[in-house]
């Protein structure tokens, strides 16, 4: 195959391989992806512009092990907001796929898509009583109040899942993806 290998390119030609990187370069930190994104006004730091930056100077490591990657809800708002057509929310999902192809899946957000992945292919549904375990690990345990207050109006799902029907064409999706 020619060109050049993933990995040999970095994670800025990696991610400006992909259609929705393509104008990475252009951008020119103007900032108005983090002034309209909502998740940049909840969680201090998060900023869709920093990214950016980061990866055309391809801190790769820094990035890849964050998990500031899996905190973007995909609203699009900084997409319509980009003048220079960089699709801030596109390329932050093209870096979480280059975290988890490169093997950085210890973060909460790796984690929480591992989990979809293997229920989706298991069962065919998510096992939600268990994915919050997955996800957050012993930090769980921060949650009994809330859990409490679920179980008390019924409202904690049960930990056995029952597989669905159809489950070869869910598996056939899925290894159809994993190519
Ligand atoms: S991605 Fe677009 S909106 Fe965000 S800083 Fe760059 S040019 Fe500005
Ligand atoms: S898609 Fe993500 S980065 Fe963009 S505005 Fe929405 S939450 Fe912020």
């Amino acid at each position: 195959m020619g060109g050049t290998a993933r990995h040999d390119r970095g994670l800025a030609g990696d991610v400006a391989a992909t259609p929705d990187g393509k104008d990475l370069d252009h951008c020119i930190q103007c900032g108005m992806c983090t002034a309209t994104c909502p998740v940049a006004e909840a969680v201090p730091g998060f900023s869709p512009r920093q990214i950016v930056a980061r990866t055309i100077l391809d801190l790769a490591d820094e990035l890849l092990a964050s998990d500031e990657i899996w905190y973007c809800a995909r609203c699009q708002q900084c997409v319509a907001s980009c003048r220079k057509n960089i699709r801030p929310a596109d390329i932050i999902t093209a870096i979480r796929t280059e975290a988890l192809r490169r093997g950085n899946r210890d973060t909460a957000g790796a984690r929480h898509t591992m989990a979809f992945l293997s229920d989706l292919g298991g069962k065919g549904k998510l096992n939600e009583a268990l994915l919050t375990f997955r996800t957050l690990r012993w930090s769980t345990f921060k949650m009994i109040p809330y859990a409490m207050r679920m179980l008390a109006r019924g409202k904690i799902p049960p930990p056995i899942v029952k597989e669905i029907e159809g489950m070869d064409e869910v598996q056939a999706l899925i290894e159809e993806f994993r190519k």
